[in-house]
């Protein structure tokens, strides 16, 4: 039986990633964030309690799991011991024995936010949407060979060593976009403290998590964003700046693929996206206010309103190739009731042909035509489902179609943000 689950979002993110990675952290011994950094915003509900996460994984809720983060996660230093702090508010444990830092990890410090804003707000009308939080610079650092890891954020010899080699080509990039430059110096002064506070929790993440897997004790590997935000193969330039599908878990942490794996693709029972970038299944009309309201599609990081639009087939068809995915976790299903019907695009046509899986290539053209079947929806309030028979036949057939259109079998099922409202199809790890 495999003892290693991926989770992955298969639309353009924000699609509950959080939830499910809760949810399975019970049976898990290790949950691990293999990358991106805190753009992300994953939101746990948990007996009433709202809590958002940005950096550490969500399986910090269940007291039994190491959370670990990874190499290829870019870390805020600072929004990330506010992050433990909050946590510290609803009696959640973060020390070294429950959070494991990666000493390779790279660090986003203010050069690189001030960097992403400048160069966004220079961008005019072709903005990207990014959030502002520096993640994109971090990684040209990272790839540049001029990145800051932890191992010299925590030493103030190495950061202030590091930091006079990348500042001046940096400062001259923002000086020129009409910014503020930044001192070495003073900026290992003002950041000392952080360093020290996470020292402690700095480990060789690859080593730790091989042991784990390796014993054969249960492992999730949480994902951030979504597939088409993956700077490879989604929907370029509109995407982050980090590799966001399943496969990409293992070499980011360092640790061999293993040989029986689990690929659990998150889907939104509709679609909905932040920033820029072509949407072809968007409403920007009713049913799309609708989603938007019931569905609270705000940015848990940012707050910005999401687009939201309609199941878009094709792309799902893409993402589930491209990650390997072996099976589907719906949720947000409850958002649905009360609609009479749902548009969904089982395909589009370009050109003269119908295609049923996205090209990226052919996302920004116009020619792109989605085609769209009506599905039947439900009234019904799904909060109280907690097996597939306890749902109305509409929504059945609604799972039932998603899944063989997608030919992938629907694992769980999400109802509601708590982790009551769920109803397991299948047992994940099987
Ligand atoms: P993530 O980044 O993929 O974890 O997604 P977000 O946290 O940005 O957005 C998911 C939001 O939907 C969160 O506020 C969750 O609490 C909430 N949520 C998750 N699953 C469900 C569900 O099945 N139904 C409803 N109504 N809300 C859900």
């Amino acid at each position: 039986m495999p003892n290693n689950i991926t989770i992955v979002g298969i639309q353009w993110g924000d699609e509950g990633k959080g939830k499910i990675t809760d949810l399975l952290a019970g049976d898990a011994a290790a949950v691990i964030r293999y990358q991106g950094g805190a753009n992300a915003g994953h939101t746990v509900v948990v007996e009433g309690r709202r809590i958002v996460l940005h950096q550490i994984p969500s399986g910090i809720l269940n007291p039994e799991s190491l959370c670990v983060i990874g190499p290829a996660v870019v870390i805020d230093p600072e929004t990330l011991i506010q992050e433990a702090e909050s946590l510290r508010v609803h009696d959640i444990a973060v020390t070294p024995e429950r959070l494991a830092i990666s000493r390779s990890a790279h660090v986003v410090l203010p050069f690189h936010k001030r960097l992403d804003a400048l160069r966004e707000a220079s961008r005019g009308a072709a903005k990207i949407g990014t959030t502002g939080r520096g993640i994109g610079p971090a990684y040209e650092d990272l790839f540049a060979r001029t990145g800051i890891r932890m191992m010299d954020f925590c030493e103030p010899d190495r950061l202030v060593t590091a930091l006079r080699r990348v500042l001046p080509e940096r400062n001259l990039l923002i000086t020129h976009l009409g910014g503020e430059p930044f001192d070495a110096e003073q900026m290992t002064e003002a950041t000392i403290e952080q360093g020290r506070a996470l020292a402690p929790y700095l480990r060789d993440v690859g080593a730790a998590v091989h042991d784990v897997l390796s014993s054969g004790r249960r492992v999730l590997f949480e994902s951030a964003q979504g597939t088409l935000l993956d700077v490879l193969h989604g929907t370029y330039p509109f995407v982050t700046s980090s590799l966001t599908t399943a496969p990409a878990a293992f070499p980011l942490l360092g640790v061999g693929v293993p040989e029986h794996r689990r690929v659990l693709g998150v889907v939104k029972a509709y679609t909905t996206r932040v920033g820029a970038g072509p949407f072809p299944t968007e409403d920007p009309g009713s049913i799309g206010q609708r989603l938007r309201d019931v569905g609270g599609e705000y940015g848990a990081t940012t707050g910005r309103p999401r687009r939201c639009g309609f199941l878009y087939l094709p792309a799902l068809r893409y993402a589930i190739r491209v990650n390997g995915v072996t099976g589907l976790a719906v949720t947000k299903l409850d958002v649905l009731s009360g609609l009479a019907e749902m548009p969904v695009c089982h395909a589009y046509r370009f050109g003269g042909d119908v295609v049923n899986t996205i090209h990226p290539e052919h996302f920004e053209d116009p020619a792109l035509t989605p085609l769209y079947e009506t599905w039947e929806g439900w009234s019904e309030d799904l909060s109280a489902a907690r097996s597939l028979t306890d749902l109305p036949a509409a929504a059945r057939t609604f799972l039932d179609r998603l899944s063989a259109a997608l030919e992938v079998p629907v694992v769980l099922v999400s109802t509601g943000s708590g982790r009551e409202a769920t109803i397991f199809a299948q047992d994940p790890w099987a």
